[in-house]
């Protein structure tokens, strides 16, 4: 192993979102590729806004993504001491002080700020204060520089440079002693070894605050990249209004974790021309430097042909496996029929998603097809009668049912009637299938097996006699 260690830290606070994901991704392909460490870690500070569902939701949307971490989750919840020991250690060294202002007092002097035109900013009353009172309320603030200029070279913006003067004596600890966000960040960081931080770009203005923390408790500053948000097609940023951002949405909307995988990395990550990309392939090829400056816009057409795409290649049997939930979400019990690696292989060339195969599954599993009214007013008409009927007869006594057993019968028939496959197949297919949008006849007749065609074939025979 070597000593890169990277971390995903989402605040559970919601679902496993789709940027969320993304960060995660790259953070995990890096330490995969580096031979590094990835770790977990629950930011739960904010307890009225953190739930344990969400905590669920993040942990299930990790795995079905197949990013397994190495160390964690740890929570941040459960570290109090270990950042109250941190202030402590701050105060005694005199780079933080305890604040005494009240919030009225503040606000009021932000409201005079703002009138003379000033930015409105911690005027620095308790900085120096001698004497302490341990009996009045008090939250803790971060003795920053107020001179020179704190700057980092971000892995994917490139250099991004703050004066030190525009920063805030931040809170590091509020009155009921609770330790703040900006905080815990940088001792987790620096305690957990973290050697470079990927995060969203909405962080980029906490990064010099946090460096400053870094340097004030003598611990090496980590590399920092900061991605660039996901938007919508109209160039906003990306939200309900544009479809589902969750991750587990786009799971029961039938999609595989290998399409997602694929499509949340090319959404800002590029490798030349090249769109479909392995998870090894990932994590030979990912570079974070290769990640572009600006944002990605989610593009829901790419990502259902990703789809489709890994649809093809999938093996039946593990597609078959994932299909199961969506066939009983719709009634069917696939254990009874035609074996379901089968009809999944009829069907993974024309089903973007699990739901669309779903869909087009289930007239295999229903034993009373209804026939679809325009489709039968057309094809199932008196004049087929008599060829449904002895084409059943033909099957009855065809003893290769492969495709290619299949295929010799069929033509074998048609010649037999002096007729043309487009005078036959439509009515065979509505016979089996309800509809004309159908698999290939061989591949449906060959999943369906013998007694189950026959008497599809029979039925429909049946209809026309009525
Ligand atoms: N918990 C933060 C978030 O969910 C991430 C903080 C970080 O990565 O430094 O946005």
């Amino acid at each position: 192993m070597s000593d890169v260690r990277l971390r995903f830290a989402p605040s559970p606070t919601g679902y496993l979102h789709v940027g969320g994901a993304r960060t995660a991704l790259f953070n995990w392909l890096l330490a995969r590729k580096q031979g590094g460490t990835f770790i977990l870690r629950i930011e739960d500070t904010d307890v009225a806004r953190s739930t344990q569902e969400s905590v669920d939701a993040i942990l299930q949307g990790m795995e079905w993504l197949g990013l397994d971490w190495d160390e964690g989750p740890f929570y941040q919840s459960e570290r109090f001491p270990v950042y109250r020991e941190f202030v402590e250690r701050l105060l005694a060294e005199g780079k933080a002080y305890r604040c005494y202002c009240t919030p009225e007092e503040l606000e009021a002097r932000r409201e005079q700020a703002m009138r003379e035109g000033r930015k409105p900013k911690y005027d620095g009353t308790c900085r120096d204060l001698v004497t302490q009172d341990a009996d009045r309320p008090f939250v803790v603030r971060f003795r920053a520089p107020h001179e020179g200029v704190t700057a980092f070279d971000d892995l994917i913006k490139g250099r991004i440079a703050f004066n030190n003067e525009e920063l805030d004596d931040l809170i590091i600890q509020r009155s009921d002693g609770t330790p703040t966000y900006n905080f815990v960040v940088v001792i987790d960081d620096a305690t957990m070894g973290i050697t470079t931080v990927i995060r969203g770009d909405d962080h980029i203005n906490n990064t010099p605050r946090q460096i400053l923390l870094y340097e004030a408790l003598g611990y090496p500053v980590p590399r920092f990249a900061h991605v660039p948000m996901i938007l919508g097609a109209d160039k906003t940023r990306l939200s309900k209004r544009h479809g589902a951002t969750s991750v587990m949405a786009y799971r029961d909307m039938g999609f595989l974790p290998e399409a997602m995988v694929n499509y949340l990395v090319r959404l800002g990550w590029s490798h030349g021309d090249e769109e479909i990309f392995s998870r090894q392939d990932l994590v030979e090829k990912f570079t974070i430097e290769a990640v572009g400056k600006s944002a990605g816009v989610f593009n829901p057409d790419k990502l259902l042909w990703l789809n489709h795409h890994y649809i093809k290649e999938s093996s039946p049997e593990r597609l078959a496996e994932l299909l199961v939930p969506f066939l009983r979400e719709r009634g069917v019990d696939p254990s009874t029929g035609p074996s379901l690696p089968q009809v999944v292989k009829t069907l993974q060339e024309r089903s973007r998603t699990l739901v669309e195969m779903a869909d087009g599954a289930l007239f295999y599993y229903r034993s009373e097809i209804s026939y679809d009214e325009e489709a039968a007013a057309k094809h199932l008409v008196p004049g087929t009668l008599p060829l449904l009927a002895s084409l059943a007869e033909k099957l009855d006594a065809c003893a290769d049912f492969s495709h290619s057993g299949l295929e010799a019968a069929f033509k074998e028939f048609i010649a037999e009637k002096g007729i043309k496959f487009g005078q036959l197949g439509p009515a065979v297919r509505v016979s089996l299938c309800g509809g004309t949008a159908s698999p290939g006849i061989y591949e449906v007749v060959e999943a369906l097996g013998k007694d189950e065609t026959l008497r599809r074939l029979r039925r429909a025979v049946a209809y026309l006699e009525q």
